[in-house]
């Protein structure tokens, strides 16, 4: 494979500090009381999904914003093998941060979001300022929803006009309004991956059908999916089921084909928080590691690709945290014998 032509994966997305207080209950209105531990852990879905392509092995680019306040956990991606150059650091703007209170006696959590340079006031990454900075075009874009929506999509529209053959993949988590999802322009993607709960939503949103929740068999879910208008022309839609795996219905030659992959049965589970970020990772890094422009449609290589996602991911849940929890090629490659 010549350079020009090897695997570069774009992610203009997301960093937080997760910052957890274990508390004895979550504080009520009008209470003060004291944490029992403070810990500070890097997060944020785009770094964790950078982290997890970093450490798969694929080169990754990581384009997003932290406040001039606290940059250590770009620190953190570049210990993971992310490329950082495109990362800003915003003077007066603040470093995205989730507060986090997890209560001791019932393990109950609730959270505060602080959104941060993640939407910051001026001056966002955009597809021309990164694109005169990477040495050759992406191969591969990862979206999710965590900057503006305006941002994702003008990263979209850039990849599929622009940059020739690039492979365009999307985890629009948290999910956007209905609005915002009818007039999003699914022509330009190539990878969906949602889970079962996204997928209902999705349905509701695009449709007017029932939302049909978690409890309908996951081949239903898909079912009702795949056939929305605006779906059917979707290369790949991979829905994830946690414990029970994950489903994909990809698009082959016009017809659909349904591949079921049964979950890689982890060792214990610990903590299940950046599993979807990890699978989502080391799914796109098999793709680009096949090589070649595109996505694969045959079932054979897609169950490969959706294998190791499977077992990287469920190696995630043995490990506390999110992004320290993501396991490196060589163990994935290990456990995968
Ligand atoms: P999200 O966190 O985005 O909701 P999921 O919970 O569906 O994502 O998890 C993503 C993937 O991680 C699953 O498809 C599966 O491969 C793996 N996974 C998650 N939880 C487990 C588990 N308990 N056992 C095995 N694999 C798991």
């Amino acid at each position: 494979m010549s350079s020009s032509s090897a695997p570069l994966v774009l992610v203009p997305s997301s960093i937080n500090i997760d910052e957890t207080f274990a508390v004895p209950h979550i504080v009520r209105p009008g209470e003060t009381i004291s944490s029992l531990d403070l810990t500070s852990r890097p997060g944020g879905k785009g770094a964790n999904v950078s982290a997890a392509l970093g450490l798969s092995g694929v080169e990754t680019w990581f384009a997003g914003n932290v406040g001039s306040d606290a940059t250590w956990p770009l620190d953190e991606l570049k210990k993971r093998g992310v490329k950082t150059d495109l990362a800003g650091v915003l003077e007066g703007e603040k470093t995205g941060r989730a507060f986090i209170q997890i209560g001791e006696g019932d393990g109950e959590n609730s959270i505060v979001l602080l959104k941060g340079a993640n939407f910051p006031s001026s001056s966002d990454v955009t597809p021309d300022s990164v694109s005169s900075q990477l040495p050759r075009p992406p191969t591969h874009l990862v979206l999710q929803n965590e900057v503006p929506l305006s941002t994702t999509a003008s990263f979209q529209s850039h990849a599929r006009k622009e940059w020739q053959g690039c492979v365009t993949v999307w985890n629009p988590s948290p999910l956007p309004t209905r609005d915002e999802l009818r007039s999003w322009k699914w022509d330009e993607l190539d990878v969906l991956i949602v889970n079962q709960g996204e997928a209902a939503d999705l349905i509701a949103a695009l449709s007017e059908g029932e939302a049909g929740g978690d409890k309908e068999e996951p081949e239903e879910t898909m079912r009702r999916l795949s056939s929305i208008e605006s779906m059917r022309q979707l290369p790949w839609i991979v829905m994830t089921l946690g414990a029970r795996g994950v489903l994909a219905s990809i698009n082959s030659g016009g017809d659909r084909i349904l591949i079921s992959q049964p979950p890689h049965k982890p060792k214990q589970v610990r903590d299940t928080t950046g599993a979807g970020d990890t699978f989502a990772g080391y799914l796109v890094s098999s793709v680009a590691m096949l090589g070649g422009k595109g996505l694969p449609a045959e079932r054979e290589v897609v169950e490969k690709c959706l294998r190791r996602a499977g077992v990287a991911a469920a190696m995630a849940v043995e490990i506390k945290g999110a992004m320290e929890s993501i396991p490196g090629e060589e163990r994935v490659e290990q456990r995968m014998k």
